[in-house]
């Protein structure tokens, strides 16, 4: 049976720097670029760099030297492909990465091969929390303090799980490298070890507070600063201000979202805020000054053309909602209403009555034109 040195065409000793060569000068050779539809020619770069593949890594070569063409199910074609390293025992689904099987028969590869099944780092999970803000204080802005249930580092143990006065100790089991190797015939197979599940360690008094987590819920209050301008919704990220991490991960964030209560008077649009304005029906047909509440307490005057129509929008530049980005404020828009009075006193109704009887205009002409 060729061996994969045949296939590179060297010899079992050969070194690093040969087998690179003769790889080099085969995949060039069998290249499918330069072997336009021919199969075999590609057949070939496959077994040339599956060949490579395991002779220029020392752990691969080590271990198709050692095992090669025992460690092969019986039957195969020529060529090793490391993936299908089995000794019929189990599948390639076992078998987890390469890494770990490895690990496992190379007690050498400390530091690599035993890390590889220890706990992962794990970011710890955002949190939200909702802030109600008054309408005022969404324009003002606020600093304001919200308590936060948070799973955090427990304070008795500070993290570790272990009754205070006591540290974990070196997992039995495993001593300490977090897998356990099982032999299975030729091949050792590695897992995660179920005592310290893969932690390498192990907390033999419990702390009682955390009941050996090394977690606790705890209700944290922070400070934040709501900044003008923030919308129903808006979201404030608090970096790091979340779920603890596992295992020496990052903490999670705090996202507050803000609910802003409705005002009654005006309705937010994008950085500007509109204002319902009633005028009467003299103040829209003649022109008016009339005064404009502010959201920020104050009022300011407002002209309204002659001829105004109901339902007319006015901008005042700069007395709406502080923008958020780039500073600066959004404008107030007066939406003028044309209000009807519901009770006419004795002279309104003389004064109407004689403006109906010089009035020319016919405002239903458009619909029967
Ligand atoms: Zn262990
Ligand atoms: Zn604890």
């Amino acid at each position: 049976m060729a061996t994969l040195y045949d296939t590179l065409g060297v010899k079992k000793g050969a070194s690093a720097d040969e087998i690179k060569k003769a790889y080099r000068k085969l995949a060039s050779q069998y290249h499918p670029d330069k072997n336009p539809g021919d199969t075999s020619a590609e057949e070939r770069f496959k077994e040339v760099q599956n060949a490579y593949d395991v002779l220029s890594d020392p752990e691969k070569r080590k271990q198709y030297d050692t095992f090669g063409a025992d460690g092969r199910r019986p039957g195969r074609g020529p060529g090793f492909d490391p993936r299908d390293f089995g000794g019929g025992n189990f599948t390639i689904n076992d078998l987890g990465d390469l890494g770990d099987l490895f690990g496992g028969l190379f007690g050498g590869r400390a530091g690599r091969g035993a890390g590889t099944r220890r706990a992962q780092p794990e970011r710890g999970a955002d949190v939200e929390v909702v802030v109600n803000v008054s309408f005022e204080d969404s324009l003002r802005g606020l600093e304001t303090k919200i308590p936060v249930q948070v799973t955090t580092a427990c304070r008795e143990c500070g993290g570790t799980g272990a009754e205070p006065g006591t540290s974990p100790i070196i997992c039995p089991q495993c001593n300490g490298r977090g897998v356990i190797a099982e032999s299975q015939g030729l091949f050792a197979l590695s897992e995660p070890c179920p005592r310290c599940r893969g932690n390498g360690t192990v907390v033999e008094k419990p702390c009682r507070n955390c009941k050996g987590t090394g977690r606790e819920v705890r209700t944290k209050t922070y400070t934040v600063k709501v900044p003008a301008g923030v919308k129903d919704g808006t979201r404030i990220r608090l970096k790091g201000k979340g779920e603890v991490g596992a295992s020496g991960g990052p903490a999670g964030d705090l996202f507050v979202v803000t609910r802003v209560q409705p005002s009654k008077l005006f309705q937010r649009r994008g950085a500007d805020l509109v204002v319902d304005v009633p005028v009467t029906y003299a103040e829209a047909a003649l022109g008016a000054t009339v005064e404009v509440p502010t959201p920020y307490g104050d009022r300011v005057s407002l002209k309204v053309p002659a001829g105004t129509q109901d339902g007319r929008q006015l901008r005042i530049r700069g007395h709406g909602a502080p923008k958020l980005k780039g500073g600066g404020k959004g404008d107030l828009i007066a939406r003028l209403r044309v209000t009807v009075p519901k009770k006419l006193t004795k002279k309104e109704r003389e004064a109407l009555e004689e403006l109906q009887k010089v009035s020319r205009e016919d405002p239903r002409e458009e619909l029967f034109a």
